[in-house]
């Protein structure tokens, strides 16, 4: 029986991050100014989404390989806090100030919140992949080829 399968073989081991060299060919962008225009993280010239919330492949100015982005639930979770915040806070201010019926608050705040959570969505996920971008950003690796032990901490699970 061969039992030989290495943990190398793993889809995704051959990810990479983004390399530190960038710096030499492309000056530093704020990650707000191109993350709030839904723009290239690195040269801040091409599209970063090709749907609505889909990111594209790479950039089409400057090339650079979009498969680092890992956003997961970042966004949303962002969302969620700042579009409850302002809804609930009017809502409450609505109510104690002129005791509307009901149907009022559907009317106001329902509308509301999908405009405000569908508005919010591209540009937070954009400002959240231009940060990854920017702190380099990613799972733990080890380094390739280096012989040595992983130091062993409590993050060391599997
Ligand atoms: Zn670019």
């Amino acid at each position: 029986m061969d039992t030989s399968a290495t943990p190398s073989d793993a889809p995704g081991a051959g990810r990479r991050r983004p390399s530190s060299s960038d710096t030499a060919l492309y000056a530093p962008l704020s990650p707000m100014a191109t993350g709030l225009a839904c723009r290239c993280p690195r040269c801040g010239g091409g599209p970063l989404f090709k749907g609505f919330l889909e990111t594209a492949p790479g950039c089409r100015a400057c090339g650079l390989d979009y498969a680092f982005i890992d956003a997961g639930d970042g966004p949303a979770v962002f969302v969620i806090m700042i579009v409850g915040f302002i809804v609930v806070g009017l809502a409450l201010v609505t109510e104690i100030a002129f005791q509307p019926p009901i149907w009022v608050h559907m009317v106001l705040w329902l509308p509301l919140t999908l405009i405000l959570s569908l508005g919010l969505l591209r540009p937070f996920k954009g400002v959240l992949i231009a940060m990854q971008y920017h702190h380099k950003a990613a799972e733990g690796q080890l380094e390739a080829g280096s012989g040595a032990e992983p130091p062993a901490g409590p993050s060391q699970g599997a």
